[in-house]
């Protein structure tokens, strides 16, 4: 059965290229009724953080991208990667190396003279131990081969051949006897019984070392396929103000785990022109080969349009409690947070119908709803303000008992109640409906004023017609 990993480096936030990488292992292990697995790869002690491996698992957590079993710890399994470093020197397959920094250096110097890519030279490879000097701890270097092809068939970015002389003999264990990542993901994707790698292309030439190392244990390697990186909308490297930011922005933002999903999803990956698939249908139709060889291009704009659809077709109940859920952290709404009582709330659900069609984002969809939770007398925005004029105040205080005295207090019936005070007075409706929405909301756009009246209720509503008429 398949088996896929996502294995990030927990040394910040889990970008939005990585959550695409999880998604797109997530969604295949689904596809072929197999299973992901979470590793953590932390071998690098000085720049992992506990920090940074919470906000990698919170992330997956609100995208809804689950894995099987526990996180694997790479760290924890340093111990293993020297044991199969051994197992390499013993055969022969590795050597010790005793190359100081110097030299090192000086080969990287000359590499550059000659404006070739840095390669060690092999220089311990075939010497007599017996040569090695006093008292220095020596790294194990990997013999790679020298002669011939690695050649890879990768899913997405078709054979991928590298002549053996351009890959030098690397490093698996260092000095102080620590693994490599190059060393550790090949033994740990070989132990958790890894069948497909997908990850970002970035990757590609690691496959090619990884592969060699597979062979050299006589272990077959995974199917790869490299997905090519997340570019911005100006087909530069993806940057920060492009959407570069880590998924917990994303959420701040308004966007629907399931919105970004479908978006990521996307970003890669097509099924004809289709974009909008509900996550069952992900499951049925993903293909690693129908994963595109250009790079994806972010746009912030059709992500807003994909979670406007989802906003609009997720059930009210659903997205009130997502809004409880995430207002806190939402950003420019969450001083809401703590402000919505119980009735707050049901008037949230009831207004629904008025929000959703109006909102890219849950961010506008509370800024919208404001005038829901706000504190009498309101506070009028300078264009609300400007709608007040001494008339209009007239026609709210007429308005205001005739709403006292209608009988059913719904947006059918207070359309009515209105549209015969316009004819009576001999005014347009819009010349009475924008004063009221500003007396009602503060603001002059808000959901259909019926609708407000309706969500508000009577008494409030009166009550806030009452503050602004003359
Ligand atoms: N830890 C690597 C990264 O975060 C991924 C390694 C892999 O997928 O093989 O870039």
């Amino acid at each position: 059965t398949v088996v896929t990993r996502f294995a990030p480096s927990p040394t910040g936030f889990l970008h939005i290229g990585g959550a695409r990488t999880a998604l797109f292992n997530w969604l295949y292990a689904k596809a072929m009724g197999g299973k992901m697995l979470l590793r953590i790869e932390d071998t690098d002690r000085a720049r992992s953080t506990q920090e940074a491996i919470d906000a990698i698992i919170d992330g997956l957590t609100w995208l809804e991208l689950d894995w099987e079993g526990e996180p694997v710890s790479q760290s924890a399994r340093a111990e293993r990667h020297v044991e199969v470093a051994e197992k390499l020197l013993a055969e022969g397959k590795a050597y010790r190396c005793y190359a100081s920094a110097e030299e090192l250096a000086e080969m990287r110097e000359k590499a550059r003279a000659e404006g070739r890519a840095p390669r060690y030279d092999g220089r311990w490879r075939d010497r007599d131990p017996s040569e090695a000097p006093e008292g220095v701890p020596p790294v194990i270097r990997f013999k790679a081969p020298q002669e011939g092809e690695t050649i890879i068939q990768d899913r997405v970015q078709g054979e991928v051949r590298w002549s053996n002389k351009e890959l030098d003999d690397l490093v698996l264990l260092r000095a102080d006897r620590s693994p490599t990542y190059m060393l550790s993901v090949v033994v740990d994707d070989y132990d958790m019984g890894i069948t497909h790698v997908i990850r970002g292309d970035d990757h590609l030439t690691n496959a090619a070392r990884q592969t060699q190392i597979f062979r050299a244990l006589g272990w077959e390697p995974p199917v790869y396929a490299h997905v090519p990186l997340i570019h911005g909308p100006d087909g530069a490297k993806l940057s920060k103000r492009h959407g570069a930011l880590g998924v917990e922005a994303y959420r701040a933002m308004g966007y629907l785990p399931a919105a970004l999903r479908n978006y990521l999803v996307r970003l890669g990956w097509a099924h004809g022109d289709q974009e909008i698939f509900s996550t069952q249908e992900l499951i049925e139709l993903f293909d690693l080969d129908a994963i595109g060889r250009s790079p994806a291009r972010f746009d912030f704009t059709k992500l807003e349009s994909v979670n406007a659809h989802y906003i609009r077709q997720t059930p009210d109940d659903e997205l009130v409690r997502r809004i409880r859920e995430t207002l806190p952290e939402l950003d420019g709404v969450s001083d809401l947070a703590g402000k919505i009582d119980a009735d707050g709330w049901d008037r949230l659900k009831q207004a629904m119908p008025g929000l959703k069609p109006r909102a890219k984002t849950l961010v506008e969809l509370m800024d919208t709803a404001r005038y829901l939770f706000a504190e009498r007398p309101l506070e009028m925005d300078a264009k609300a303000e400007k709608q007040l004029t001494p008339e209009a105040r007239q026609h709210l205080a007429a308005l205001k008992e005739r709403f006292a005295a209608v009988e059913d207090w719904s947006a059918e019936l207070l359309e009515e109640t209105v549209r015969t005070y316009a004819e009576e007075a001999d005014v347009k409706l819009g010349k009475i409906a924008q004063p009221m929405r500003a007396a009602l909301t503060g603001r002059t756009v808000s959901p259909g004023i019926f609708e407000v009246l309706e969500v508000l209720g009577r008494d409030e509503s009166v009550a806030r017609l009452a503050d602004q008429a003359a």
